[in-house]
């Protein structure tokens, strides 16, 4: 579905991004596993089937950073056909608590690398002429909020507006914007949490259990490849049902 296809996956060291790269890659894509550890991108690009993948260290909310992967990619000579923004993270506390350096830190890593990302990519597919899907990884939490998680919500509700606006700038320069919102999912994050606190999470999803990385990476392949050629500036929840 991918054949040959270059697929950036940034957040891809971990979690719901490494599912992403694994099933882009049996797909037939070309990685580049973009991550903040040197070490976990490498450890998913190991993993991966195929070759010529690559594992690239980048802080994904530093500007220096995305245009070193833009220089990378040039010197490669290969033009991107996916861009999964994946890499996200979480510094939860209710507002009344909440630091300016908990909520600036998500804004960045969060959001504003949407932008950088997409952008710098969105350029060099319009100007190689290359078509490009781009799938931003939101959370249902950026529709229907969550206890703690202002900052976090804040720049999840901020991605499908960005996903919205760049698909209907970018709907005739055969760049297509497209945006999930996972629920509950099982990574390294949710097992953490207190079993109290994860059973009563999945008390609310309507089909009681939490979602895999790789229902999440399966919607993500639907996206990223020609299955999807008419859908642009769409946002598909994978809840399970939760905020439906
Ligand atoms: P995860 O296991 O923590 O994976 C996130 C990855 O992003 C990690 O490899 C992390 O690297 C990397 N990363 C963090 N900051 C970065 C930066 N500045 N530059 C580059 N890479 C960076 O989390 P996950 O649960 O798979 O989540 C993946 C995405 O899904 C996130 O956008 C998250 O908001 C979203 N999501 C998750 C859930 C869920 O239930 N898990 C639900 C809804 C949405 P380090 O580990 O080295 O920090």
């Amino acid at each position: 579905m991918l054949s040959s296809k270059l697929a950036i996956v940034t957040g891809g060291g971990s979690g719901i991004g490494q599912e992403i790269c694994k099933k882009l890659a049996s797909s037939g894509a070309q990685l580049i596993v973009a991550d903040l550890k040197k070490s976990s991108a490498e450890s998913t690009a190991k993993l991966l089937p195929g070759s010529g993948h690559t594992a690239f260290q980048i802080d994904v909310s530093k500007y220096d950073d995305v245009e070193r992967l833009k220089e990378f990619i040039q010197s490669s000579g290969h033009h991107p056909g996916v861009l999964v923004n994946c890499a996200g993270i979480t510094k939860d506390s209710t507002l009344l608590k909440m630091s300016r350096e908990q909520w600036d830190d998500v804004i960045n890593v969060n959001l504003n690398s949407i932008f950088m990302m997409s952008q710098m990519i969105a350029r060099e597919s319009v100007k190689s002429q290359t078509s490009l899907s781009i799938v931003n990884v939101s959370s249902i939490v950026g529709k229907i909020g969550n206890f703690g998680q202002t900052n976090y919500s804040a720049t999840k509700a901020g991605v499908i507006g960005f996903t919205k606006s760049a698909a209907r700038e970018l709907a005739t320069k055969n760049v297509r914007v497209n945006a999930i919102l996972p629920g509950f999912i099982r990574t390294p994050m949710t097992e953490a949490m207190p079993p109290k606190v994860l059973e009563a999470m999945i008390s609310m999803v309507p089909q009681r259990r939490l979602g895999e990385p790789e229902e999440i990476a399966n919607a993500v392949l639907f996206l990223a490849s020609d299955m999807s050629s008419y859908v642009t500036g769409a946002t598909i929840e994978v809840t399970g049902g939760l905020g439906m």
